[in-house]
């Protein structure tokens, strides 16, 4: 017997067959599109679920800000085909079989189509029960999520004063970043005006990046931080895989003496066995698992104890059904949640976020992004950051809806590079790892 070719595997999308017996699904999904928007400047996709009952639709987000027309693409040229005519309310099975239809699996821009309906499903079903989506995954383990700023300064009296403003509005964690004078530091958020004039990579007209300037700078950050903040204050720092892995290691022994909430991602996903090496050197605690988007990354890292903090971008590894399988497998190793949470997660996935944040024990940490007036106009129910905490406005399913007549304002900014991140190079102009 032959295999079957792909043409003759092929078939219209119908209700799986203990539903399809018994005819169509009473409620199923009619229309499932994916509607981008930028208000704030930032490119974000959303996935809009609509079903067979009027008015009842849901939302998720599939933001890949710097391949956000991939995502579309997939979202409309083949999920949308593929789950017309399904019940809604089979999350799980729509979860499993939308991920083997390619054969080809995995990778951010396939799991974040499949994110924007996942979350748009657990979205349908909270409005269904009455019920907001952290009640479906057990209930409240806590009033609200104690969030992360980011303080970022040109040294580290600038630093330390943004830092004490978030602390007097009630934040106990400040992640911390220091521009290194003349070089394209992550995360210092300078201002170009501000900025210092630059050496330039040879001939590439961009600010480059140099490790080893940067790996003797943070400690001397530190030291003053703690010395003009105390300790009772939780300072956390993103090395954003920037540093060569022994460079990293050496840092991470440096800052140890400074009692650092986490060290954030000190190497690449590239290079995680080198987690196994930095347990052996220090006892810093590590997050790590924004760029991951396969288990086969993060699994090894939780099962044999080697980081504190899971990270992920819970857009980028498939939506909120692997990502509370994921949660609940860290519970069970003592690692906490710390979901990333930066602009380019739409307000929706913030939504998506809390709701785990919200409802798992092991919670951590939630990064926060404080999302422009126009950005909030978007998208009504935004959660609410008040005294350091995300609070959810506990209405049914994610809580948040879409205006489609303000998003249709704010096209996607007309940019050569169409959000891709542009490169990050050394003197001698070799790229890195951004
Ligand atoms: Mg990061």
């Amino acid at each position: 017997m032959s295999q079957p070719t792909h043409a003759e595997s092929a078939r219209p999308a119908v209700p799986p067959a203990w539903e399809s017996a018994g005819g169509m699904p009473a409620l199923r999904i009619t229309r499932v599109r994916a509607i981008g928007t930028a208000p704030d400047g930032i490119r974000l996709v959303v996935v809009k679920v609509e079903t067979s009952e009027p008015g009842l639709y849901g939302l998720g987000c599939a933001t890949f800000t710097q391949r956000p027309l991939a995502v579309v693409t997939a979202i409309e040229e083949y999920l949308a085909p593929f789950l017309l005519g399904r019940d809604p309310a089979d999350i799980e099975d729509i979860w499993q079989t939308a991920y083997v239809s390619s054969y080809w699996r995995s990778g951010p821009v396939l799991n974040n189509a499949l994110s924007g309906v996942d979350m748009a499903l657990w979205d349908i079903l909270g409005k269904r029960a009455g019920m907001p989506v952290y009640q479906l995954f057990g209930g409240k383990c806590r009033k609200a999520a104690a969030l992360y700023a980011h303080a970022s300064g040109r040294d580290a009296r600038e630093v330390e004063e943004r830092a004490r403003r978030y602390i007097e509005q009630g934040y106990r964690h400040v992640r911390c970043q220091v521009s290194v004078p003349g070089y394209s530091t992550y995360g210092a958020q300078i201002t170009p005006e501000k900025a210092e004039p630059a050496p330039q990579p040879l001939g590439l007209g961009s600010e480059p990046w140099e490790p080893t300037v940067y790996c003797r700078a943070i400690p001397r950050l530190f030291e003053h931080l703690r010395g003009a903040l105390g300790d009772e204050v939780e300072l956390l720092h993103d090395i954003h895989e920037r540093v060569p892995p022994i460079q990293a290691i050496g840092l991470a022994k440096e800052l140890e003496k400074y009692n650092l909430y986490f060290l954030e991602d000190p190497f690449a996903p590239e290079d995680i066995e080198y987690f196994r090496l930095m347990r052996q050197q220090t006892a810093i605690p590590i997050a790590m698992g924004e760029l991951f988007v396969n288990q086969a990354e993060y699994v090894p890292l939780i099962r044999d104890r080697l980081i504190d903090f899971i990270r992920v971008h819970i857009s980028d590894i498939g939506g909120l059904s692997p990502a509370r399988k994921l949660a609940a497998y860290c519970e069970l190793f003592g690692v906490r949640t710390a979901w990333h949470g930066p602009g380019d997660v739409s307000p929706i996935g913030h939504a998506a976020n809390l709701q785990l944040d919200l409802a798992c024990h092991n919670f951590g940490v939630q990064e926060q992004h404080e999302f422009g007036e126009r950005t909030r106009e978007v998208f009504p129910g935004c959660p609410e950051l008040r005294d350091g905490y995300l609070w959810s406005n506990d209405r049914p399913g994610l809580g948040i809806d879409l205006d489609e007549e303000q998003a249709a304002r704010y096209p996607f900014p007309d940019h050569p590079l169409n959000g891709a991140w542009p490169p990050v190079r050394r003197l001698d102009g070799t790229v890195i790892r951004p």
